[in-house]
């Protein structure tokens, strides 16, 4: 897709002036689906082969304001793969025994293992994020953290891991509406916290923060992009295709058949 919504490294991500409806090649929502049904039957085809290699693996690490839309990208992006082989871990504020460890314990252990897709939902970022804007520690703790990114993404790699870094764009008007629907909908009432008001009332302090972040943490070796969240299709679109140029960069291979295996007859 050529790397339209990628944040250059070295450049400021800008992410309050990208775009947050539009940006992928797709003729309106219906056209967006069957190029979505298209890049998950090459995904499945790639994680068949990744497993099958199980030499390497993917970290997807998903970020996004509240109702940025993680879950539901998790969703639609990942039907249609085998559940053996994927692993999503999500992020909450750390519990006391996750606390008594440095803040990368808990997410070095729930990395993929080799041939796995790991999907973070959230992920150490909030260990910046949340840490910053919540005052959790004082700015010598978090400002030093993404250097921390940088260089333990950097060991991931080296050992094999594709790390894709998505942060999902949503505008605040947008915001607004997916809350007003987790008040009204008693299908989504079970989503609605009444702290999420208080981040909104921040909403550009936090984009602000994610912006810091964000230029700081995109690397030649594990990227950020910014992804249009306003609409369900296009998100899954970009971000399904963002994935699979991933894999296909990664390229795994089946292992060679073992000595003997060629043209033998089963009895
Ligand atoms: P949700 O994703 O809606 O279930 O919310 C998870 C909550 O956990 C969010 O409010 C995050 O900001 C918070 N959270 C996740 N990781 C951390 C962290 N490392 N430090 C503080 N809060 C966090
Ligand atoms: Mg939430």
């Amino acid at each position: 897709m050529d790397g339209r919504f990628l944040v250059e490294p070295g450049q400021r991500a800008r992410i309050a002036r990208r775009d947050t409806r539009d940006g992928v090649d797709a003729d309106g929502k219906e056209d967006g689906h069957r190029q979505l049904a298209e890049v998950q039957a090459k995904l499945a085809g790639l994680h068949n082969r990744l497993w099958a290699e199980a030499t390497r693996s993917a970290l997807l690490i998903l970020q996004g304001l509240d109702a940025s839309g993680k879950d539901g990208v998790i969703r639609s992006v990942f039907t249609g793969l085998n559940p053996q082989g994927v692993r999503v871990v999500s992020f909450k504020a750390p519990t006391s025994n996750e606390r008594a460890h440095d803040y990368l314990w808990r997410v070095h252990k729930a990395l993929p293992v080799r041939g796995e897709i790991g999907i973070f939902n959230r992920s150490h970022y909030e260990d910046y994020v949340a840490v910053r804007m919540l005052g959790l520690a004082p700015k010598e703790v978090w400002g030093r953290r993404p250097g921390h990114f940088r260089e333990w993404e950097r060991m991931l790699v080296d050992e094999g891991t594709a790390v894709v870094k998505v942060f999902l764009n949503v505008s605040k008007d947008e915001q607004r509406r997916r809350l007003q629907e987790r008040v009204d909908d008693p299908a989504k009432r079970w989503k609605f916290r009444a702290e999420d008001l208080e981040v909104r009332k921040r909403f550009d302090d936090y984009l602000q923060a994610w912006d810091d972040v964000i230029t700081e943490t995109s690397t030649e070796w594990a990227p950020w992009h910014v992804v249009p969240a306003d609409r369900n299709w296009v998100k899954a679109l970009a971000v399904a295709e963002i994935l699979c140029e991933a894999l296909e960069r990664l390229d795994p291979r089946m292992p060679p058949p073992a000595d003997g295996i060629e043209g033998l007859t089963i009895e």
